[in-house]
């Protein structure tokens, strides 16, 4: 159990100053610390307990247990016991459908983008709640072993991870009540732990090769001021240490003159198998030579394999790592020769083989291998932490805004000028107009959130851009600007372009928004992303006959000479008709009566036009005289 300082006066839980850095891997998770005394980074546990295998086992009474106990029900209990949930964070079903049958438990079929979902026991989870789940146990660990609350974090999500799977770790941290203060790429992060990138005057260019159990990453990092930038990734989801535990298994099999079919049949055989073959690959690593024994089938077994059957065994498997390596330097348009350091991150860089032919791809007499390749993202997500925490001043970091901010466009619908996420400080802008002819005030409302309709999400404020000049509708030219200082505060510009009218107002945008206020609000963005959507799309169609409406309205008005009677009360009955409709939430019917009422009136909306162009055109003639 936690040890959690509570204030007994008020009863209030004393939160830690303490920022930790979370690995959360694909097979196996860390959390780290720096001390703050030797301002060193390790790793939370000890020796055998700093892994933290990234399974969850939930029982038939919905009872969620996290790491090695839930590993242990890999094998009995695979429905119910979840691996390799990083794979699925911010995936659809669609996206994963052809690896769908090689997880041992259920993903729900869809054929939406949404995110896929997980069934066990008759219940759904999503990736983001199962990956809050290890957050949680890492969280909760950490708490253990420190002896108070924690509540803040950084995570580290692999470099080529887009928006949505950054997005889903990011509120995976919020939901295992976590502040996460920021998603660092995982090279980064290695980087980071060799001290590569802390001091700011260096200027280097840097290869991460990361070759854990079932993936491989090479990275391609441009460090300048401070800021790491990824020039390129490559690599492959489905190549690691665990195929050169299967090229073992394959060779001993012929070896000893099994079929591997007969094995993999029988399923204890084959984990026994697995297992030894691991151990050898890993004796290998220390040793020229393994030997051992092995009981498959009630009969027992020599096993043997020399480092140099192994390195030939394995050498296709390295090959391929060092194609993705190449295609990487190729894609950041550089030599090997400008690399200036390699970094080796995950298990597998052990291998003493890794290690060569790495060494001579990239010409170095020396890779970055001293720490535990296991443990090295996560000990630079706690030195980045350490600088959020602010315990390193001589490091500037740039922070991200948590939610997106924007104004409220016709229809109540949210226009989100500055995304959540952007980096602080920030700045973007964009045009709008008006509605109504000879509009001289136009009001701007500023939100925070996520949710597609305003009403859903937090108003921070709101303003009137007043003594905009007489135009019909459409015509000014109105340039909203947001300007997001290092602090989070929001300035709104607001400009008519054509006169020159302006308005400027500041705004706080997280004031009175706690953790927990905006945990609620991502959310609840999640859960009601489809109705969300089909209310935004009805709140447009609803926006488009209003205009229709208008428009309308105005050529009858101003056109009734060129129009019969007949014309004129089937326009205002059309009109009427779609006022009614308008009222309903009915889209497609909205839809059907606004094609109606632009059906009738076409025709004379061209020979209103032909009127106009013939006017003109006669003007035209008489100043020529
Ligand atoms: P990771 O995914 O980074 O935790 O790496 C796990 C992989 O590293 C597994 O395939 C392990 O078998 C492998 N590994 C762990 N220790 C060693 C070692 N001493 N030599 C070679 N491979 C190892």
């Amino acid at each position: 159990m936690a040890r959690i300082k509570i204030n007994i006066k008020d009863g209030t839980i004393k939160r830690s100053d303490k920022v930790i850095g979370i690995d959360l891997g694909t097979t196996n998770s860390l959390v780290a610390l720096v001390n703050q005394e030797n301002h060193e980074a390790y790793c939370l546990g000890e020796n055998g307990d700093k892994i933290v295998p990234s399974v969850i086992y939930i029982d038939a009474n919905n009872q969620i247990v996290v790491g090695d106990l839930a590993k242990s029900h890999l094998l009995s209990e695979s429905s119910n016991t979840v691996y390799s949930v990083k794979r699925l964070l911010g995936r659809s079903f669609t996206d994963l459908a052809s690896h769908a049958r090689s997880f041992g438990y259920h993903l729900v079929p869809d054929d939406t983008k949404a995110m896929v979902n997980i069934e066990i026991n008759g219940k759904i989870y999503n990736p983001i709640e199962l990956s809050s789940f290890i957050l949680k146990h890492l969280k909760q660990k950490a708490e253990t072993i420190l002896g108070e609350s924690i509540g803040k974090a950084v995570i580290t999500v692999p470099a080529y991870f887009n928006d949505s799977q950054r997005q889903a770790t990011r509120d995976a941290g919020k939901l295992a009540g976590l502040d996460v203060l920021r998603i660092v790429n995982e090279p980064t992060a290695a980087s980071l732990a060799y001290g590569i990138g802390l001091n700011k005057a260096e200027q280097k260019t840097i290869a991460v090769y990361d070759l854990g159990g079932g993936t491989f990453d090479i990275t391609i990092l441009q460090i300048q001021n401070g800021v790491f930038e990824v020039l390129s990734t490559n690599g492959d989801t489905y190549t690691g240490g665990d195929d050169f535990d299967r090229t073992i298994a394959d060779y001993w099999c012929i070896e000893l003159g099994l079929k591997i079919e007969d094995i993999e049949a029988n399923k204890s055989d084959y984990q026994t198998l697995r297992l030894k073959s691991e151990e050898a690959k890993k004796h290998l690593s220390e040793a020229p030579e393994y030997t051992g024994q092995i009981v498959l089938n009630n009969n027992t077994y020599n096993l043997s394999l020399l480092r140099e059957t192994f390195q030939k065994l394995i050498n296709p498997i390295v090959e391929k790592t060092l194609k993705s390596c190449a295609m990487a330097m190729k894609d950041a348009d550089l030599s090997v020769e400008e690399i200036d350091e390699v970094v080796m991150v995950g298990g597998s860089t052990r291998t003493l083989y890794v290690i060569e032919r790495v060494q001579k791809f990239f010409k170095k007499d020396q890779v970055n291998n001293k720490l535990n390749p296991d443990e090295v993202v996560a000990l630079g997500a706690a030195i980045e932490a350490d600088i959020l925490a602010g315990n390193r001043k001589d490091i500037l970091l740039l922070d991200v805004t948590p939610l997106s901010l924007g104004i409220e466009t016709m229809g109540g619908l949210m226009d989100v000028i500055i995304p959540r996420n952007s980096k602080l400080p920030s700045s973007a802008g964009r045009q709008y107009t008006t509605s109504i002819d000879g509009q001289s005030k136009l009001k701007i409302s500023v939100y925070q959130g996520e949710r597609e309709m305003v009403s859903d999400n937090r108003k921070l404020g709101e303003f009137t851009l007043e003594n905009i000049p007489a135009m019909p509708a459409g015509l000014p030219k109105i340039d909203i600007r947001f300007i997001l200082n290092a602090d989070g505060i929001l300035k709104v510009e607001a400009v008519e372009l054509r006169s020159g009218v302006q308005q400027i107002i500041d705004i706080e945008p997280q004031y009175g928004l706690s953790d927990n206020d905006v945990e609620t609000m991502l959310l609840a963005a999640m859960q009601h992303a489809e109705a969300d959507m089909h209310a935004r799309s009805l709140a447009e169609t609803k926006t488009e006959a209003e205009q229709v409406i208008y428009q309308c309205k105005k050529l009858v008005q101003n056109n009734s000479s060129l129009l019969s009677g007949e014309e004129v009360a089937e326009t205002k009955t059309a009109i009427e008709n779609l006022e009614l409709i308008c009222k309903e939430n009915d889209k497609e019917a909205i839809i059907t009566s606004m094609d109606r009422l632009n059906h009738i009136t076409r025709p004379f909306a061209e020979r209103i036009m032909d009127e106009a162009i013939g006017k003109a055109l006669t003007g035209k003639k008489l100043d020529t005289l």
